[in-house]
């Protein structure tokens, strides 16, 4: 197959606003090269990548069933098996189940799920935004309660040394602090090879003082960026969804797929 060659692009690749999510700030941590492909050039995905499915799947259930009622409840969990599962049913059922375990009890209240949010960071320079549709917002005890469903088999120790976490934290205080409540996050690992979660993290108004400065520092560097080297790591290849056409993929990582990240985009 061809692989695309390195190149070196013009001056001007971004408007006076670069966009962030989550999901772009874990991308160029990971590999510029990839960053250029998938967020520059838009190219789909050549090769099969960490995002599966049944992830989706898993979010849309989770997000419909609790418009309907409760995880808890037997009868709303078999409607979501009933229409979701496919043939698949202890599967679904599964990830249910280890959800409701997750899950706020009591008197939490179902903000949403799926959410968009933006924000948008102004001076100092550059000017950045960062969006994303948070999984589920549940509100309990004067808290406003993240959670970022994972379906796949990575894993994350600390939360607050997970870039994809941090960037949400950024985004989720200021929908916090408009409602006058303090802000937690969340990893659900619903995965039946996962046995636990990370530990929520309540960030300090100085961690998130910090990962502004952080997020500023990315956008800055994707500015000057000019060359978008990939990085070559098998670890990181042999998930990429460009690695049989990347001239920089690391030897031997265009071959069957041997990972899943758990994250989605
Ligand atoms: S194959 Fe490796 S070097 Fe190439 S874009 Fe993907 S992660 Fe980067
Ligand atoms: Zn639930």
């Amino acid at each position: 197959m061809t692989r695309l060659p390195m190149t070196t692009l013009p001056a001007k690749l971004h408007g006076s606003i670069v966009p962030l999510s989550p999901t772009t700030v874990w991308r160029w941590a990971r590999c510029r090269r990839l960053y250029l492909l998938r967020n520059l050039v838009q190219l789909p995905g050549v090769d099969a990548g960490p995002w599966s499915a049944e992830g989706s799947r898993i979010h849309a259930v989770l997000n419909h069933l609790h418009r309907e009622g409760s995880c808890r409840d037997a009868n709303v969990v078999e409607r979501m098996v009933a229409s979701y599962a496919h043939g698949d049913d202890e599967r679904l059922r599964g990830f249910i189940t280890r959800h409701a375990r997750r899950c706020p009890v009591g008197d939490a209240r179902y903000e949403g799920g799926e959410v968009p949010l933006g924000r948008f960071h102004r001076s100092p320079p550059p000017l950045f935004t960062v969006s994303a549709s948070i999984d589920a917002l549940w509100v309990h005890d004067g808290i406003l309660d993240a959670r970022d469903y994972k379906t796949g088999a990575g894993v994350v120790e600390d939360l607050s040394r997970d870039v994809r976490a941090r960037a949400q934290a950024w985004l989720l205080d200021a929908r916090a602090r408009a409602l006058g409540l303090r802000l937690r996050l969340r990893y659900e690992f619903l995965a039946p090879e996962i046995a636990d979660d990370p530990s929520p993290w309540d960030p300090e108004p100085d961690e998130i003082d910090e990962i502004e400065e952080e997020l500023r520092r990315a956008a800055e560097s994707i500015r000057a960026e000019r060359e978008f080297r990939g990085v070559g790591e098998p670890a990181v290849c042999r998930t990429c969804e460009y690695r049989s056409i990347c001239a920089d993929a690391a030897p031997g990582s265009d071959g069957p797929e041997n990972a899943v990240e758990g994250t989605r985009g």
